[in-house]
C-alpha cells in the first residue's frame, strides 16, 4: 500500500466526527460518492456528516440513506472540523458558499478524479485514470477492511454507471468492470438502478428537451453544435434546471458532432455552460479559459454574459481550440 493511501487510513481511524462533502450541481458520481464514503465509514463507528452544499436531483433521492445528506449551519460551528473529506471536487470554489469549510477544517482530504484538480488537500488522492471518484472510494473502503455491502455497492454503481455514460465513455478500464464484478456480487438490483437512473424521464422533462432541441445550432461542418436552456423555457415546461440532465449527451451524440455544448441560464448574466467532446478535442482545456475545468471528454464553467453573449464566446473559444487539437478524421 502507498504512504498516501496508509496516511489517509491512520488519520481517518484516529478522527472521531468526520465532514464529508461534494461539489455543487451535484452529480450521479458526487452523490453516490459521498453517500458510499459515509455508510463505509459508519459501518467502523465513525459519526460522519455529510454536508449538503446543493439541492439533490429528484433522479437520485431513491439512493439509500439520502436523507444523510443534509444543511448544516457550518459558520455557527465554533471549533473547526477535524477532519474533512472532500469528494470529486476539482477545486474548493467547487464547494460553492461552503468553500470556507476548507480552511476551518484542521484536516482536509481531496479525493477526486478530475485532470484540473488544485491539490488543496493536506493528502490528495487524484487519480485522473479513473472514470469515477467512485472508484476511488471503492478502492478506499477495500483498503480500509470495510466490506462493500449491498448498500455501498449501490451508491458506488450509481456513481461509476452516472460518469462512464453507462459503461460507455473512453474513460472506462478494465479496473471499472472489476469493480463492478464486485458491486453486482454484493447484491446490487442493477435493474432497478438502471430503471430509475435511465428509464425515468417525466413528461415535464420531455418537454424541456423539446424546446432546447428547436434552439440548435451548429458550426464548422455541424462538428460543433450549441442547444440554450433559458429560465422562461423552464417556465414553460413547468421544469427545473436539472431537468437538463440528457439533453447534452442527446447533441453529442449527432454523428458528425464532436463538441456539444449546453448553456443554462441560471439567471440573466449568469450562465453555466456544459461541453461535452466525442473523440479528439480536450474541452477542459476551452472551460479553463473561463476559469472552469473538469475532464477531456467533459467539462464546464459559468460566464457572467447574456445567453447570446455567452454563446458567441464559447464558440469562439471552441473554434480555437479546434486547430489546437490534432485531427485525425
Ligand atoms: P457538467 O457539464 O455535467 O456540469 O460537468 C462536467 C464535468 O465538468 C464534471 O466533472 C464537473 O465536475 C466539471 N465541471 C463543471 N463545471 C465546472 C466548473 O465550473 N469548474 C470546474 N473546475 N469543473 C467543472
Ligand atoms: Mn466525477
Amino acid at each position: 500500500m502507498n504512504n498516501t493511501i496508509s496516511e489517509l487510513i491512520k488519520k481517518i481511524s484516529t478522527a472521531n466526527n468526520i465532514y464529508i462533502a461534494s461539489h455543487v450541481n451535484p452529480d450521479g458520481d458526487s452523490i453516490g460518492s459521498i453517500l458510499a464514503m459515509a455508510l463505509g465509514l459508519r459501518k467502523i463507528n465513525k459519526n460522519v456528516n455529510i454536508i449538503k452544499t446543493d439541492e439533490i436531483p429528484s433522479d437520485y433521492l431513491f439512493l439509500p440513506n439520502i436523507h444523510m445528506i443534509r444543511t448544516y449551519d457550518i459558520d455557527e460551528e465554533k471549533d473547526p472540523i477535524d477532519l474533512l473529506v472532500v469528494l470529486d471536487c476539482g477545486d474548493i470554489d467547487r464547494l460553492g458558499k461552503f468553500k470556507s469549510i476548507v480552511s476551518n477544517s484542521k484536516f482536509v482530504i481531496n479525493i477526486d478524479h478530475h485532470i484540473s484538480n488544485s491539490g488543496f488537500g493536506d493528502i490528495n488522492i487524484v487519480d485522473e485514470q479513473s472514470a469515477a471518484t467512485g472508484e476511488l472510494v471503492f478502492d478506499l473502503l477495500v483498503g480500509m477492511g470495510i466490506q462493500i455491502d449491498k448498500e455501498i455497492a449501490t451508491c458506488l454503481y450509481t456513481a461509476i454507471s452516472t460518469d462512464t455514460g453507462s459503461f460507455s465513455y473512453d474513460n472506462v478500464t478494465s479496473r471499472t468492470h472489476e469493480i463492478v464484478v464486485s458491486l453486482i456480487n454484493a447484491g446490487i438490483d442493477k435493474s432497478d438502478i438502471n430503471i430509475r437512473l435511465y428509464q425515468s424521464r417525466s413528461i415535464e422533462r420531455t418537454n424541456l428537451f423539446i424546446s432546447s432541441f428547436s434552439t440548435l445550432k451548429t458550426y464548422n461542418d455541424n462538428k460543433i453544435a450549441t442547444v440554450k436552456v433559458t429560465q422562461d423555457m423552464l417556465k414553460k415546461a413547468n421544469a427545473k434546471m436539472e431537468d437538463t440532465e440528457g439533453i447534452i449527451s442527446f447533441i453529442r451524440d449527432i454523428k458528425p458532432v464532436e463538441v456539444a455544448c449546453l448553456l443554462k441560464e441560471n439567471k440573466e448574466k449568469e450562465i453555466k455552460i456544459s461541453l461535452r467532446s466525442k473523440r479528439f478535442v480536450d474541452v477542459s482545456k476551452i472551460c479553463s479559459a473561463f476559469n472552469g475545468g473538469g475532464h477531456k471528454r467533459a467539462s464546464g464553467c459559468t460566464i457572467n454574459e447574456s445567453i447570446n453573449d455567452a454563446e458567441r464566446l464559447i464558440v469562439e473559444q471552441i473554434i480555437k481550440m479546434w486547430w489546437l487539437c490534432e485531427w485525425r478524421y
